[in-house]
């Protein structure tokens, strides 16, 4: 095993034990087991401290926001603004201005396909993203491409899951609008060098959307070091409540960018003759959001923000390390994503079983896993197999519940072999 790297050798320590305590789902048996829950790549659970804001929104000042004078929607709508304020300084956004609320990453992609590209998009024209992205950072450019005319072009990824400066590099052209790239896989586990991919796009004038929706819950996010002209993200994955998520966008490109969605809260005036549409962020919130899930985010960001990003980050790596060694010494396991940078997440499959059997196994055993094609089937055709089993780390899982998945994949080995 290579050394430790220094900056995680002196990041703070995550007291684990304690931090478990804030998850009561964590509490219960699953088949008679304990749950070992692996599968935070999809969703990760919520602590105490976001259920308890949601619940005391809705106990003590729900009421709809930013457009009340009373006294619970006043309360209200501070409270949702101050979560605008605590995602804008989790991602060092420059301004609050720059934190549109999506109801998810998805949706915040969505955003940036029709609200910045198509717009800018004539045929011929090409967006170019990678080979590891998922669904959701291909379907829409996809959509617009027929719409369009324009082309997408694809950046390969290499045998361990990599992709290469060079060869994004060398496929922007002239007619490339953007670059949409994720920051970390959620198939493979790599973390892409974003910075890099973002300094190289600049200097040829293109915008880069960074899909963060896998990094936000792994590592601190500095969207000003990143550079990123846009960067989204989904709550559930970052702890938080589902229905929600965050597009970070340079305020400047929002301002030139039209609505996408029209209805209450995003205009400043609206007459049957013309409208006028309201500044960034409103001009991109269309109708009532999701008022609790976005004060829950707020709560979510300050309890990841207390625990520390760094000693999150160290935490899973250390259980990256040690599952990524037990794991390959089963026989006829194969790992697929070994890319030398890689967050807290392990896919791999085995000679004979089927990932589903892999999974229905380990749930017999109380270990949730996920198994399938992790809405990256590009990624599987690139690996020729139809799916992986996938164990996705998350801050409160321990050494011993590596064991316990070790151990299980150990028993499907022995059924199947
Ligand atoms: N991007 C990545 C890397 C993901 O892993 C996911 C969800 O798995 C998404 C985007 C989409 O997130 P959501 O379904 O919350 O919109």
């Amino acid at each position: 095993m290579s050394a430790p790297d220094p900056l995680l050798r002196a990041a703070p320590r995550l007291d684990v034990e304690r931090v478990r305590e804030d998850f009561p789902i964590l509490r219960q048996q699953v088949h008679g087991k304990p749950l070992v829950y692996l599968d935070n790549g999809a969703s990760a659970q919520k602590p105490q401290q976001v259920i308890e804001a949601v619940t005391r929104c809705y106990r003590e000042y729900y009421s709809n926001i930013h457009r009340g004078i009373h006294m619970l929607s006043q309360t209200a709508t501070a409270a949702f603004e101050e979560a605008r304020g605590k995602v804008a300084r989790f991602l060092n956004a420059p301004s609050e201005k720059e934190i549109i609320f999506t109801r998810g990453c998805t949706e915040a992609i969505n955003l940036v396909a029709y609200s910045y590209v198509r717009p800018r998009l004539r045929a011929g024209d090409e967006i170019l993203i990678s080979a590891m992205e998922h669904h959701s950072n291909i379907v829409p450019w996809q959509i617009l491409c027929e719409e369009t005319g324009a082309k997408l072009v694809v950046v390969p990824i290499s045998d361990a899951g990599e992709i290469s400066l060079e060869d994004v590099e060398s496929r922007i052209t002239e007619r490339t609008r953007i670059v949409g790239i994720m920051q970390v896989s959620n198939a493979l586990g790599t973390i892409n060098p974003v910075r890099e991919i973002v300094r190289i796009a600049h200097a040829r004038s293109v915008a880069v959307l960074v899909d963060g929706a896998q990094a936000v819950p792994r590592m601190a996010v500095d969207v000003q070091d990143i550079g990123a002209d846009f960067y989204a993200f989904s709550s559930h994955k970052l702890y938080g409540p589902t229905g929600v998520g965050v597009l970070y966008g340079r305020l400047d490109l929002l301002k030139t960018m039209p609505p996408w969605q029209g209805g209450g809260d995003m205009i400043r005036s609206v007459s049957f003759e013309r409208t006028e549409f309201a500044e960034p962020p409103a001009r991109f919130e269309a109708g009532t959001p999701n008022i609790a899930g976005v004060i829950g985010l707020g709560a979510a960001v300050d309890y990841v923000t207390a625990l520390d990003l760094r000693a999150i980050e160290a935490h899973e790596a250390d259980l990256l390390r040690y599952a990524t060694e037990l794991v390959s010494e089963i026989p006829g396991v194969r790992i697929i994503g070994t890319a030398a940078e890689k967050a807290g997440v392990l896919s791999f499959v085995m000679e004979d079983a089927h990932p589903h059997d892999i999974g229905t196994i380990l749930d017999a055993d109380g270990v949730a896993i996920r198994s399938g094609h992790h809405c990256a089937q590009p990624v599987m055709q690139r690996f020729g197999i139809p799916a992986t089993a996938r164990a996705s780390f998350g801050l409160y899982n321990t050494r011993v519940e590596v064991e316990q998945l070790a151990a299980s994949i150990r028993k499907v080995r022995d059924l199947f072999a």
